[in-house]
């Protein structure tokens, strides 16, 4: 699909995740898809009550927003919503994409997605319906090798054909998880993340005595 002279956006980059906080990583694979796919914008939407995550209390999602917020205010393909927040109960990606598709029913969406989750994507609820929905973005990520598993969602899934692309990005090994362990320990992290982000986590004491 083409962009018309109108301005409309066609191609739609969605970037889900925790968020918990945002970092480098994450913006990344955002604007490296961005480019590489043409997309007009990219909508960051951290997640509501993750299915899949049973890890430690999860910070708000109003502080997670804000953090996304912070990182994204400074370039102007980088949208936010609070969608998935702002839903009772657990947020399935399904649920999300739904409701997008319906508000754009003719764009190109894209979703966005670390080499990790990539290889979680058949547990998702419904994930037939969600190839239905939207074409995924699979950025390189360290530790994640997702080329076996593309091989074999080809032989297995082949519905899913040409709806998986993946996407080389300068590999950064970085992960919320660490960044969590850090501020903990007290150790640095700066440079992981916007310095805007680091400032509001500092002040708010997100992370700290927290297994
Ligand atoms: P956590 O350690 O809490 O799981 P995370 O760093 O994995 O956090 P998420 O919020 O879980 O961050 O990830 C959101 C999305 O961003 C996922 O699709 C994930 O694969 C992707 N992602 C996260 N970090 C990176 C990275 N360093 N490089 C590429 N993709 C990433
Ligand atoms: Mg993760």
């Amino acid at each position: 699909m083409k962009n018309d002279l109108t301005g409309k956006i066609h191609r739609l980059g969605i970037m889900g995740g925790t968020f918990d906080p945002i970092h480098y990583g994450h913006l990344v694979a955002a604007e490296m898809a961005r480019a590489e796919f043409k997309l007009d914008k990219v909508l960051f939407i951290p997640t509501g009550t993750p299915p899949h995550k049973k890890r430690r209390d999860i910070s708000a999602g109003k502080l997670r927003y804000e953090m996304v917020k912070c990182a994204i205010q400074d370039n102007s393909a980088f949208d936010i919503s609070a969608l998935e927040i702002e839903r009772e109960g657990p947020s399935y990606t399904v649920e999300t994409l739904r409701v997008l598709r319906r508000k754009w029913p003719n764009h190109e969406l894209y979703f966005i997605t670390g080499s990790d989750a990539l290889l979680e994507i058949f547990s998702w609820r419904e994930a037939e319906e969600i190839f239905n929905l939207i074409q995924f973005i699979g950025a390189a990520r360290p530790g994640f090798d997702a080329s076996d598993f593309l091989l074999k969602v080809q032989q297995e899934h082949p519905e899913t054909q040409g709806k998986i692309h993946y996407l080389e990005v300068p590999a950064l090994a970085i992960s919320s998880t660490d960044i969590r362990a850090r501020v903990q320990r007290g150790e640095p992290i700066r440079y992981l993340l916007p310095e805007s982000v680091r400032l509001f986590l500092e002040q708010r004491g997100l992370y700290k005595g927290k297994a």
